[in-house]
């Protein structure tokens, strides 16, 4: 193990441009199960009657908004996942100069809140909600606390939109872009709490043509041997010892 450490800590010393990807495993390791997860579909399924990748969509949205809000609050905001280790070490590893780009497609800002500076929400926050007529902006405090299931906008009373990527949308096709040029700039890639097979990144994965490819996920997988370095533990017991 401390070998690996050792060997990735001159890895990022030699990087002339590191990026990072922050997948399900970075919100596991703050006690979250993502609501696509088999284990949590399934109960999610006997309690709803229709399956995550039914309910988290725009057509659940715009067709039983109380449906999609009883949904979405009580399984993806009234519990999130906690800010872990990992978050403040890539915060320490930007202001180092040992990372340059995090990208995450997890909906809670923690690289953000964490403190990192330059990151890409691929999929959006939970913290920007916007009526869709009349793109007045509501806090995530606003859609929590409204007195009804469904948050309303003020003037329009049509329901309020969380800015974030439901299952089957479309990603936003300037961040699309954006994390497609920071990856093919990466000189070296680190996968933290991800795969190389994963649904969201694996498209963007193609254009990574650096050196060195890391990964760091507490799951081994049988791709893991086309990395350069691959790490079977959780990102927030090995970032906090390469700064
Ligand atoms: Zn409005």
């Amino acid at each position: 193990m401390n070998e690996k450490i050792d060997l990735l800590k001159s890895i990022l010393k030699n990087s002339r441009y590191t990026v990072a990807i922050c997948g399900a495993g970075l919100m596991e390791e703050g006690g979250f199960l993502a609501v696509k997860h088999q284990d949590r579909a399934y109960d999610i399924e006997q309690r709803y009657g229709y399956g995550p990748e039914e309910l988290f969509t725009s057509a659940c949205y715009n067709t039983r908004p109380e449906l999609f809000f009883q949904f979405y609050k009580k399984e993806m905001l009234e519990n999130p996942p906690k800010i872990t280790a990992s978050g403040t070490a890539m915060a320490a590893m930007e202001k180092a100069g040992l990372l340059h780009c995090i990208i995450t497609s997890n909906i809670y800002d923690f690289p953000r809140r964490s403190g990192c500076s330059h990151v890409i929400n691929l999929h959006g926050v939970v913290y920007e909600n916007r009526c869709p007529r009349c793109h007045k902006d509501y806090s995530l405090d606003y859609v929590m606390n409204s007195p009804h299931i469904v948050p309303l906008c003020e003037t329009c009373k049509v329901p309020v939109r969380p800015l974030v990527s439901l299952f089957g949308e479309m990603v936003d096709s300037q961040k699309m872009t954006e994390t497609t040029v920071e990856i093919a700039k990466a000189d070296t890639l680190l996968l933290l709490g991800t795969r190389l097979d994963s649904e969201v990144y694996t498209p963007y994965l193609r254009y990574f043509n650096g050196r060195s490819l890391v990964i760091i996920h507490s799951e081994p997988h049988y791709l893991d041997h086309r990395a350069d370095l691959a790490i079977i533990d959780h990102p927030m017991d090995v970032l906090p010892h390469l700064v």
